[in-house]
């Protein structure tokens, strides 16, 4: 679990201040993820704590979660009254502050302020992508309409995405700007559809001048989105308003979609992101680390974009560990330094996917041990992960059938069987289906 911990607070982090973050967040640890019904059990140092971060910021909480599981799950608090002692003193200090100002804009409006073109560093790799971005951020609904940007996970879309919404929020204020997940619209959708408010939905989404839609490949195998997005888009677009997507892949690649919008997404421009080229890596580490007040020579920007993996959400979590590990050691970052701090990291760059690796995320995901995964237990919930397993080990590596099945102590056709099992079931089945694209992004991220 301390890989989720590590994941929720720096995304936590980035969306509050550092304040907030060290009188709340920062000694939360997240114990365990029950994938069955939904919860989560957060240890927190007091009921003090967990109260007051209860009653402000469990939209902050439930969104954030949300984000990296990609489904909504249900918190909840278990107390570990060891270590509060400094913690109490901080949360008096916070007590007289009004809980409303504390609560972050962006939650309300959908977009980051954090994601500007200020802080987007550019290179040969994203060049185009980010001309066309610019470009509709200064010309809306005239230049590229709809804009569908696609790219690998951590390599900037939703960072682009945000910086179109905040430019245009700024300069042209009076325009209505709308940034939601793929997944914020469906849910959106089926609330509306449940409390009988389809008059609403249609009105609010038809109101909107700037539709940023992100992770767009989500709406894969939904048909009611698909209905429902194809006449949003439909009526924006005769309204000349900007509509931008992002995805993980080109429209053609997203399978799940219906052909009407597919030929729709590819109206306007495509433009997709590539891998970091090592120059705008460098690039990217220096303009990180001064944003994070770390002291870095060139000459260990240069060993860090050589050595860490071209995703740049994990080299921002690469420099927040390397920080703070040095503040608290209170020693200056050097090359032995960063190779010990950040020793799995830098390992695992440009090694394949190993069947193993794939085994342990899974197992994680679903709760289940990864000697459970290899035995012969039949327990549906096993059975599927194992399946899971065996299908991914399928989809992102390059061993064959009988060696796949030896590291589960299996024969080939089990693997065979549960690949086509698992490809049936991902066509109807969205919930399999999502779990999966999570798991995918997970083990890739690492990568
Ligand atoms: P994606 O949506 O493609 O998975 P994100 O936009 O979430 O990726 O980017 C991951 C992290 O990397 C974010 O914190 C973002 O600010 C940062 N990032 C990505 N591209 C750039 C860039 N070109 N310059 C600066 N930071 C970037
Ligand atoms: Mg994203």
């Amino acid at each position: 679990m301390k890989e989720f911990t590590y994941k929720f607070l720096s995304l936590i982090k980035e969306r509050i201040s550092e304040e907030e973050f060290n009188s709340w967040f920062k000694s939360l640890l997240i114990e365990n993820i029950d994938f069955n019904n939904k919860v989560i059990t957060i240890i927190a140092p007091s009921n003090f704590n967990s109260e007051w971060l209860q009653n402000n910021y469990s939209e902050l909480i439930e969104k954030t979660l949300k984000d990296i599981l990609k489904e909504k799950f249900n918190y909840k608090f278990k107390i570990n009254e060891k270590n509060t002692s400094d913690y109490n003193e901080n949360n008096q200090l916070l007590i007289n502050k009004d809980p409303f100002k504390l609560k972050n804009k962006f939650i309300e409006k959908g977009l980051n302020p954090k994601y500007t073109f200020e802080r987007f560093v550019v290179g040969e790799f994203n060049r185009f992508a980010h001309a066309a971005a610019t470009a509709v951020a200064k010309n809306p609904g005239k230049s590229y309409n709809p804009l569908f940007i696609y790219s690998g996970v951590g390599l900037g879309k939703t960072h682009l995405l945000n910086s179109i919404g905040n430019y245009i929020s700024k300069n042209n204020p009076n325009l209505n700007v709308a940034y939601v997940t793929s997944e914020d619209f469906t849910n959106d959708l089926v609330k509306s559809i449940r409390e009988d408010k389809m008059n609403e939905f249609r009105n609010r989404y038809r109101s909107i001048d700037i539709l940023l839609i992100d992770d767009i490949q989500f709406i894969a195998g939904k048909q009611s989105t698909q209905e429902e997005l194809f006449h949003t888009f439909n009526a924006l677009y005769d309204k000349e308003k900007q509509i931008v997507f992002t995805s993980d892949s080109s429209p053609k690649e997203i399978t799940g979609l219906e052909n009407r919008l597919k030929t729709r997404f590819e109206w306007g421009l495509i433009a997709d992101i590539q891998t970091p080229d090592p120059e705008t890596l460098v690039a990217i580490i220096i303009k990180k680390s001064q944003e994070l007040e770390i002291k870095l020579s060139n000459e260990l920007a240069f060993f860090l974009a050589n050595n860490l993996p071209a995703n740049i959400r994990t080299i921002e979590g690469a420099l927040t560990r390397l920080k703070a590990m040095a503040d608290f050691e209170k020693v200056e970052i050097s090359e032995p330094f960063i190779r010990r701090i950040l020793k799995d990291t830098l390992r695992i760059k440009e090694k394949d996917i190993t069947v193993e690796y794939i085994i342990k995320v899974v197992g994680e995901f679903f709760g289940i041990k990864v000697n459970e995964l290899k035995s012969k237990k039949k327990s549906k919930q096993i059975a599927i992960a194992r399946q899971v397993a065996m299908y991914l080990s399928r989809y992102l590596t390059k061993m064959s059938y009988p060696h796949i099945g030896e590291k589960f102590g299996k024969d080939h056709s089990t693997v065979i069987h549960a690949e086509n099992q698992i490809k049936k079931k991902i066509q109807t089945d969205t919930e399999l289906n999502n779990k999966i694209n999570t798991i995918i992004n997970i083990i890739k991220s690492n990568y």
